[in-house]
């Protein structure tokens, strides 16, 4: 007979493992899908010193390999596999895995969260991992004494750009405005570093290397001029897009592709689908608000399986 679960989570961050922790504090015995990057966007971060409850700062991978034993300490069972389809249409709801197993649930906690956005400049593609990257904490290292630069205006930047000071001999900050968006303690420690340097009103409009980054042509966006810039690594840095491609068609999302949830609420479109974290929300983006909607989602499941648990 097919085993039918109560709760199956689909992603690893900060939101699916609180609802792992709630559900299973809750007897539920959820299931956890950790997927393609587990722990998820914490796990390729260095210092966090704005998840409270931390003296001091701590570090991004340990943070999510803490709220992964504890979601396991509590009784729920991690998978570390890929979903690579999901099928809604039944009041038990069908989670296809990457190899081709199938897992039931009678309710479904969506917490995929978001992926890094690129620029799409000529070349991009083709120097992927060869100087340009979207992760400074995981190859920052590379660029010892070398030129790099950071592409974005907001905390994501900021962030990159002060931790590739450790290692880079000089890092250039690209903004396509002349305003950062990032929070004032971030401006004023990237304007007190001596090795950052500012490009304001510049876009990216193609990559230079053969078969590693050399440099990239900036237009100026007021006074349209191109220029190249000689560089060793560049980080885009410009914000992310929701993982919600398995969902298309399936949940509702906005024109930017974030699932829809009702007010105050983790609801998805289709009853016992519940959506927490980055995958719903492009407003706050944090580790805490999504550890607290992965709360909301747990606690909602629950109450949905006791109305509907027949
Ligand atoms: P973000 O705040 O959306 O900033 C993206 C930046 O990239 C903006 O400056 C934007 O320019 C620029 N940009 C977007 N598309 C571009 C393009 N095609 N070409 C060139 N530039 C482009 O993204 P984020 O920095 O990744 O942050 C996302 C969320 O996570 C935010 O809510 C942020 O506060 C949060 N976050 C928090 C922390 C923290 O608290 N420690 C750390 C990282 C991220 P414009 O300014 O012109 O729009």
């Amino acid at each position: 007979m097919t085993e039918i679960n109560n709760v199956i989570i689909i992603g690893s961050g900060p939101a699916g493992y609180t609802a792992a922790i709630y559900s299973a504090r809750a007897n539920l015995k959820p299931i956890i899908i950790s997927g393609l990057q587990p722990g998820g966007q914490l796990t390729i971060t260095t210092d966090v010193e704005n998840y409270p409850g931390y003296e001091n700062p701590i570090q991004g991978p340990w943070l999510m390999d803490q709220m992964k034993k504890q979601s396991e300490n509590v009784g729920t069972k991690v998978i570390n596999k890929m979903v690579k389809e999901v099928d809604f249409s039944n009041k038990n709801k069908k989670i296809i895995l990457d190899d081709n197993s199938e897992i039931f649930s009678k309710t479904v906690i969506v917490s995929t969260g978001a992926q890094a956005r690129w620029l799409k400049a000529k070349n991009e593609e083709k120097l992927k991992g060869f100087g340009i990257s979207a992760c400074a904490t995981c190859d920052g290292f590379f660029f010892k004494d070398k030129v790099v630069a950071v592409v974005g205006g907001g905390n994501s930047s900021a962030e990159e750009a002060l931790f590739l000071t450790n290692f880079a001999s000089k890092v250039y900050v690209i903004h396509r405005r002349d305003k950062l968006r990032s929070e004032k303690i971030l401006q004023d420690r990237l304007f007190k570093n001596k090795k950052i340097e500012f490009l304001w009103n510049k876009e990216v409009t193609e990559y230079i290397g053969d078969k590693n980054l050399t440099g990239a042509l900036l237009k100026d966006s007021i006074t349209k001029s191109i220029s190249e810039l000689k560089l060793d690594g560049l980080f885009v840095a410009i914000g992310h897009d929701p993982a919600t491609d398995i969902f298309k068609n399936i949940l509702d999302m906005d024109d930017e592709g974030y699932i829809i949830t009702k007010p105050d609420s983790t609801q998805t479109s289709v009853n016992g689908v519940f959506a927490a974290g980055d995958v719903k929300d492009k407003v706050y983006r944090q580790a805490v608000t999504a550890a607290g909607m992965g709360c909301m989602a747990a606690l909602e499941a629950e109450k949905f399986l006791s109305i509907d648990n027949d």
